[in-house]
């Protein structure tokens, strides 16, 4: 098990755009076909941009920037309540954002007192 090192930098690169995951079985049979699907999302600006056939989703991404993102790419509610528990959580897992601070390491694991 991995745990998270580190701080944000506030380098600003997850807040450029929105993702969101979908049960990908349901979703492509209301659409019919991957293609038709892509085809209905990207008039809306909302791009798929990948899938996991085992889990059984498909990942979108929308390129909406937040809100509180500001000129030099600082989160403006970062040390305040106002930031979202999702921001925060953020990253859980090695994500590709390669200008992102956090690292992920081994987590010590638990000792017994028995041994
Ligand atoms: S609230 Fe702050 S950390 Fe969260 S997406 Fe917006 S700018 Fe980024
Ligand atoms: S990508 Fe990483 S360092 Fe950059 S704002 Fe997001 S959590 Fe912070």
């Amino acid at each position: 098990m991995l745990k998270r090192v580190g701080e944000c930098i506030q380098c600003g690169e997850c807040c450029k755009s929105v993702n969101i995951n979908v049960v990908r079985d349901i979703t492509l049979r209301q659409h019919g076909n991957m293609e038709e699907l892509k085809r209905y999302l990207s008039y809306r600006g909302i791009q798929v941009v990948g899938e996991d056939v085992e889990k059984n989703l498909l990942f979108y991404t929308i390129n909406i920037p937040c809100s509180q993102l500001g000129p030099d790419n600082e989160c403006l509610v970062h040390n305040s309540p106002e930031k979202p528990l999702i921001c925060h959580r953020y990253p859980w897992a090695k994500d590709d954002i390669a200008e992102c601070s956090y690292t992920f390491e081994p987590a010590t694991p638990f000792l017994s007192f028995n041994e």
